[in-house]
């Protein structure tokens, strides 16, 4: 049997640029053909068993010749495998995509494709130009400015120059003065309002805004790097007054968010929306311990319970896999009345179709004993951590409420992306790093080795977190409440100055 190959354009760098059915097609692969300049955020959405092929160039090779690679996707699909074919921007637009085609077509093997959001109107938005606008252009011209080996560029300036409309070069970096002086030669006014955009879209975005008589200069002592975008046209004049990404509050920053494996990442996907340069870090791991007969007779025995507490949701969890394991349902639970140590335990109670009858004012361990000890008439149940804090034990002891500490999950340590982590840490790259929990912590260092902490500063949930950081030489602040909101509101204190450094 044939397989089929999916050429998807992937966007010009920003991860959630992909288009629906890109993603649909990446998570359905087989095999995925990629190039340089797909972000690790996409990549990262390959399926793990997924053969992954990379055709880009690296720094100390040269990229796969372009035959290879149409040999490469011929020989996967009639393999029988699902190929994506995954490129940067749009496939179609300088991107090689019909090339790779026409053997598939020879071959009848079956294809399709997903277009993908082009960089030369996707970067030049995000640097605050719209391509066009009715007061200024009524057309766009997308021109390539990169020319074939030995050779002058083929470019037809005076056309372009007569359509008064906007100009959009790409991989034009290197040959940016001769573009320059061609437009210069076919009359375009010296003045016009020109702009580049280098790695668009990113974290790592920058902007150079001038005229046709100084882009290039700009650009040489800028020392501007592929990938850019030029532009030139009046359009080119709005980026001041339009420049929403580069002004967003967080632009450029590197947040490391360390988080469990089977958490999503709310925290960093926020973070990312105020234009921060979010390097997520998975570094623990919960796991429901199994066998568990201590819960098992707990859960059989529930009404025997008045109150049952969860202190993470993965406390919730585990009572989930149980239950599950056991062929039954929500139902068990009968009359027992729920506690969650925060929003977020209480928000896996909900998927599950339940909800916290109570949660403290304050989200922490002693806050949750102090009020189940003033509630409680009966036992209470605790499904917790293997190693759980001795603050909710004790509130409760002195309210003399009646309890079972069960631990029915354990933290493992994850280490699937530390060597990333290292490499980050070498070259400086290490700023803000969020702790969510002391586990965080410790698997955070527990992948680093212990080091020089100093220079970076740790955005601690809460304190008893804050405490573990410390302990490691971390410098910390803490956020006033435990929860994504009150961190993130820590974060914007601590870039604007007013925080410890
Ligand atoms: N098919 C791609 C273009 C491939 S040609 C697309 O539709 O976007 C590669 C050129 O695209 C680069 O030389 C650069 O000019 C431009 N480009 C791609 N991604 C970019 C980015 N994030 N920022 C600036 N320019 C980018």
């Amino acid at each position: 049997m044939k397989g089929m190959v999916t050429l998807v354009g992937a966007g010009p760098g920003d991860p959630g640029l992909l288009t629906l059915k890109g993603r649909e097609a990446l998570e359905r692969a087989q095999v995925v053909v990629y190039d340089r300049l797909v972000s690790p955020a996409i990549l990262a959405l390959m399926p793990p068993g997924a053969e992954q092929i990379n055709v880009g160039k690296e720094a100390s090779r040269h990229p796969v010749p372009q035959e290879e690679i149409n040999r490469i996707l011929l020989d996967k699909a009639l393999e029988g495998k699902r190929v994506v074919r995954l490129k940067g921007g749009d496939p179609f637009l300088f991107g090689r995509g019909g090339e790779e085609l026409e053997l598939l077509a020879r071959h009848a093997v079956p294809f399709e494709e997903v277009p993908g959001i082009p960089s030369a109107i996707a970067v030049p938005a995000y640097g605050g130009i719209p391509v066009t606008h009715r007061d200024f252009t009524s057309s766009l011209h997308i021109v390539t400015g990169h020319a074939r080996a030995g050779k002058a560029l083929d470019i037809d300036f005076e056309a372009l120059v007569r359509t008064g409309g906007t100009l959009v070069f790409l991989m034009g970096v290197a040959s940016l003065p001769e573009l320059c002086a061609g437009l210069l030669a076919a009359g375009m006014d010296p003045d016009t309002p020109a702009a580049l955009v280098e790695r668009g879209t990113t974290p790592a975005q920058r902007r150079l805004s001038g005229t046709l008589s100084t882009l290039a200069g700009l650009a040489e002592e800028g020392r501007v790097e592929s990938p850019a975008v030029s532009i030139f046209g009046p359009v080119c004049a709005l980026a001041e007054e339009f420049d929403w990404f580069d002004a967003l509050p967080l632009k450029g920053r590197r947040v490391v968010v360390t988080r469990p494996k089977e958490r999503t990442g709310t925290l960093a996907r926020r973070l990312r929306d105020l234009g921060a340069d979010v390097f997520e870090y998975p570094c623990i791991r919960t796991q429901p311990i199994w066998p568990c007969p201590a819960m098992e007779r707990a859960v059989e025995e529930i009404d025997a319970y008045a109150w049952l507490a969860f202190t993470s949701p993965a406390g919730v969890e585990a009572l989930w896999s149980m239950l599950e394991r056991q062929n039954r349902d929500a139902r068990a639970l009968g009359k027992v009345k729920l506690a969650a140590i925060g929003p977020g335990t209480d928000r896996a109670l909900r998927a599950h179709g339940l909800r916290a009858d109570y949660l403290p004012e304050v989200y922490d361990a002693a806050h949750l004993g102090a009020g189940l000890a003033a509630l409680a008439r009966g036992r209470v149940l605790l499904l917790r951590a293997e190693i759980a804090s001795r603050d909710l034990t004790e509130a409760l002891e002195q309210g003399g409420v009646p309890y079972d500490d069960i631990p029915c999950y354990a933290t493992v340590y994850e280490s699937a992306h530390a060597e990333a982590l290292r490499a980050l840490a070498r070259s400086g790259g290490l700023d803000l790093v969020t702790f969510t929990s002391a586990s965080t912590v410790k698997g955070f260092v527990s992948s680093l080795g212990e080091m020089d902490f100093s220079g970076l500063t740790g955005i601690c949930i809460g304190a008893q977190t804050a405490a573990e950081a410390a302990r490691h030489g971390i410098p910390t602040v803490v956020a006033e409440e435990a929860a994504i909101d009150a961190m993130l509101k820590c974060i914007m204190k601590e870039v604007s100055g007013h925080g410890t450094h």
